[in-house]
């Protein structure tokens, strides 16, 4: 009889499938220019003042970084109008999603959430011992019937990605609010916003802080990673109530954001022009897209993140590889079960343009 060294989730744990890195797909192609439109990056690159604090912070990394992060969960209670106690901040919206499961998931605890929706949702409740319920999507939309049905004892975390990533869609404020109606007080509410500075630009999309106000039991989750620029430096946070954010903090890693995660954090948020640069920059690439499907009668699903997912109608391996070989990126859709979908990121223009542009020889020359 042999017994597993390895605790026993791993054994049927799956792994998250990130986007390409620019590098691997030089070499493999032997290019020199690549246009990576796969990980809902921001093509602005980070503020000016981020660059400034992280050049300004270089030679302060000799000492430990701040553990709780005092100064930026300040800055963020004084902008959201919440206690500092409310906040907490990760090693990217990534490090939120670990911590909540570690936090409400004892072994066989059930969550509830879509299939497709961001990966990190099932691996973090799985690796706990959680199990994960996965409710496909019912024409792009969350089957919010079929998720609340589901609702029993074991029940503890109820996740909702908002815009939903890969798709871009949103629920609504008046679907949301009809919804958490009927989720019982007792299981916690994951409403996650990475995208939430794009999909404010919509009347009808429904802020999680609101939320919070009225139902202590939700977490919501941001990060700096999209619209701030600062994917490479890992920075994420969530509001929640003070009960739960206590819990949570016993989970984190000591030093979990470093000193120049956190300036160039606090330095983003006083840039307002950068964010809003950023936003509309997206929504003009992601425009130019949508031109460029309607022409071509391709169907999408209308953005609310900084990225769109659109019927290719084709077999997006295919495309993913021969995209690959004119040096552009996207998310292919068979990873999720959409075999001729992508999931492309916004871009600056002229990425934009000539994704754009090998795109349509690669449709053309189906
Ligand atoms: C990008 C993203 C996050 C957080 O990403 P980090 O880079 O870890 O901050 C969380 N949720 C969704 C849906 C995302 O797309």
């Amino acid at each position: 009889m042999s017994k597993s060294i390895f605790r026993k989730e791993l054994s049927t744990l799956k792994s998250y499938v990130p986007g390409k890195p620019i590098e691997m797909v030089m070499e493999e192609y032997g290019l020199t220019e690549v246009v990576k439109l796969a990980s809902n990056e921001n093509p602005l690159g980070p503020s000016k003042r981020a660059i400034e604090a992280i050049i300004d912070e270089a030679s302060k990394v000799n000492i430990y970084p701040d553990p709780t992060a005092e100064a930026l969960r300040k800055k963020l209670a004084q902008r959201h109008g919440v206690e500092k106690d409310q906040i907490m901040i990760g090693s990217g919206g990534e490090e939120i999603l670990r911590m909540i499961a570690m936090t409400f998931i004892d072994a066989n605890d059930e969550a509830i959430m879509a299939t497709p929706t961001f990966d990190l949702y099932d691996i973090t409740v799985d690796h706990m011992g959680g199990v994960s319920k996965k409710f496909p999507l019912i024409d792009f939309e969350h089957d919010l019937e079929g998720m609340i049905g589901d609702i029993n004892e074991k029940t503890k975390l109820f996740y909702i990605c908002n815009p939903n990533n890969p798709i871009g869609n949103i629920i609504d404020r008046a679907t949301l609010k009809n919804l958490l109606g009927k989720i019982p007080q007792e299981v916690v509410v994951v409403l996650d916003e990475a995208y939430f500075e794009y999909a404010s630009r919509n009347p009808d999309y429904p802020d999680g802080l609101e939320i919070l106000k009225e139902r202590p039991n939700t977490i919501v989750i941001r990060t700096f990673a999209k619209v701030a620029g600062l994917a490479g430096l890992r920075v994420g946070y969530a509001f929640s109530s003070q009960s739960i954010i206590t819990e949570m903090m016993k989970t984190k890693g000591v030093f979990n954001v470093n000193r120049i995660a956190q300036a160039a954090a606090l330095a983003s948020m006083d840039d307002v022009k950068h964010i809003t640069d950023t936003v509309d920059l997206s929504y003009e690439s992601l425009g130019y897209m949508m031109n460029y499907f309607d022409e071509k009668g391709l169907a999408y699903i209308k953005p609310n993140g900084n990225f769109i997912f659109v019927d290719l109608k084709m077999d997006s391996r295919e495309a993913f590889t021969e995209l690959q070989k004119k040096g552009m990126i996207m998310r292919p859709g068979y990873i999720w079960k959409y075999g001729t979908y992508a999931r492309i990121s916004s871009g600056d223009m002229v990425q934009t343009k000539k994704f754009i542009h090998a795109l349509d020889e690669v449709l053309g020359s189906q």
